[in-house]
């Protein structure tokens, strides 16, 4: 049978009567005016020892945890005598080149990918960084927010230490040289003296430490390449350069690698564990595994209970890009109603200079994200997004669908609602910034333009999630900016700070 090209019978859209874009600018990454205001990704660790390649390692590595911070990068290398080291503000693939990479020689690397909160956006804070200190060299890379470190550093201060960023991550690394302890121990205590989510690879000319906080707030998993250690973020960075993944790090632990191979040991005992239960909604990757559960499995489940506990009847089903698709899938399967692309995210717009005049934001400019016009005209959607913070957001994408032609807008949100600040390396707005501080769900169902809301509930998220833990207080999570349940003590000695401190 043979084929037969058609010509293309494509009608021209000459609609003059849609409504032009009236609402913001679809853009990104221009510091507090940043109109899209979901959360801010902390920041991302690499550590590697037992490797010729450690570098190199290391920048796949980040290049796969680039979406944890996209601000500064760095790698420190040790060659056994000393650090040879780069840092940047930038993405990895801009920061580091052929030539660069040549410099980094050395069988034991930390890396940082980094994301800072607006005007701290500056070369000294970013990591690994690197001192010199009585007994040689120390490189310190760190990923979540110490909530005591403005308390100790005034300390510290006032003791004669003079600090050279304004990065958590100095607070430890002073108090480890003003200790009169071999490293391993002044890490210890000052692991000890410090209060918060944490996850920290501590380098020396002969040493790696890597380290996890007493809750296990933030995420660091161990693998093996070879008879190499590798510790990431999160294990897509160890699937990028075929590492096995061996285990996560556990609340409190400490390990030592040294000429005498890997030394597990810990700093405290282990309090209750509470990995960051946003790390499963919304920040890891969909391809990353987090205690025993994969991401798009767990949030494809989160999707499906969602269903369960808020079913509406519609024509389809769409995910806001990138981190609701796998939710928004699991909505379709539970409920036969079929899942289309009904958004699309434009994935070029990371750092925009140019700032549109106002005659073409009125003819709507839309850089980030897009609705499919085919797809969701005449159709009932349900739009599936995995929080809501301010509301700004969602009620531009609700209007992005209305405007496509959408008749019905029902909005499934896979996490509870979002009424309290993060202080483990979440950048969050203030309380009353949150519109679940003050309203109803009814009213913010209203203020974001949509025909029905509904949020999932903590007990559906925690089931969905599973793993390792579920059995334990909240699943083995932390859910404070959904119940106020912090797992730390927050005394901040008189400075609250939040966010994140890398
Ligand atoms: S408060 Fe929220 S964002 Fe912060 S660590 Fe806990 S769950 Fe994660």
């Amino acid at each position: 049978m043979s084929h037969e090209l058609k010509s293309a019978q494509v009608p021209l859209d000459n609609s003059t009567d849609l409504p032009l874009w009236t609402g913001d600018f679809y853009n990104e990454g221009t510091g507090s005016s940043d109109i899209f205001d979901t959360l801010k990704e902390e920041c991302g660790v690499f550590g590697v020892f037992g490797h010729s390649e450690a570098a190199s390692l290391s920048y796949y590595g980040l290049h796969a945890l680039q979406h944890r911070g996209e601000e500064s990068c760095g790698i420190c290398v040790a060659d056994g005598k000393e650090f040879n080291y780069h840092r940047g503000m930038g993405l990895v693939k801009e920061v580091f080149d052929k030539d660069i990479m040549a410099t980094l020689v050395g069988d034991v690397s930390i890396g940082h990918v980094r994301y800072a909160t607006s005007g701290d956006s500056r070369l000294a804070n970013a990591q690994p960084l690197v001192f010199k200190y009585r007994d040689g060299n120390l490189a310190i890379a760190t990923n979540g927010n110490i909530v005591n470190a403005p308390q100790i550093r005034r300390e510290l201060e006032e003791g004669g230490s003079i600090f050279q960023t304004t990065s958590d991550t100095e607070v430890v690394a002073h108090l480890i040289a003003r200790s009169s302890k071999d490293v391993v121990e002044a890490a210890k205590d000052a692991l000890q003296r410090i209060v918060g989510g944490f996850a920290f690879l501590i380098m020396t000319n002969d040493k790696l430490l890597v380290a996890s906080d007493p809750h296990g707030l933030r995420p660091i998993t161990m693998g093996r390449l070879g008879n190499s250690y590798i510790f990431a973020s999160e294990t897509c960075a160890l699937e990028v350069i075929g590492a096995e993944l061996i285990r996560d790090i556990q609340p409190g632990e400490l390990l030592i690698l040294d000429e005498d191979g890997l030394k597990e040991d810990r700093f405290t005992e282990p309090q209750r564990k509470a990995l960051c239960a946003m790390e499963y909604i919304y920040f890891a990757r969909p391809d990353s595994d987090l205690n025993g559960s994969n991401l798009h499995a767990s949030r494809k489940r989160m999707g499906s209970r969602m269903a369960l506990e808020a079913f509406v009847d519609a024509d389809m089903v769409t995910g806001v890009p990138d981190s609701s698709i796998s939710a928004a899938i699991g909505y379709a399967e539970q409920t036969g109603i079929p899942y289309e692309l009904g958004l699309i995210k434009n994935k070029y717009t990371g750092r925009t200079f140019i700032q549109p005049s106002q005659e073409l934001r009125e003819q709507g400019v839309k850089m980030k994200l897009s609705a499919v016009r085919r797809v969701v005209e005449g159709q009932r959607v349900v739009m599936i997004d995995d929080s809501i913070v301010r509301g700004t957001t969602s009620r531009r994408i609700v209007n992005l669908l209305r405007e496509a032609g959408a008749t019905e807008v029902h909005v499934r949100i896979t996490s509870p609602p979002f009424k309290n600040p993060c202080f483990y390396g979440i950048d969050t707005p203030n309380r009353e910034d949150f519109i679940a501080h003050n309203k109803t769900i009814d009213e913010i169902c209203q203020e974001i333009n949509a025909d029905s809301l509904a949020f999932l509930s903590p007990e559906g998220l925690i089931g969905a999630i599973g793993g390792d833990n579920a059995n334990d207080h909240n699943g083995g999570l932390c859910l404070a900016c959904f119940n106020n349940e912090y797992p730390t003590t927050l005394d901040f000695g008189g400075e609250e700070k939040g966010g994140c401190g890398c």
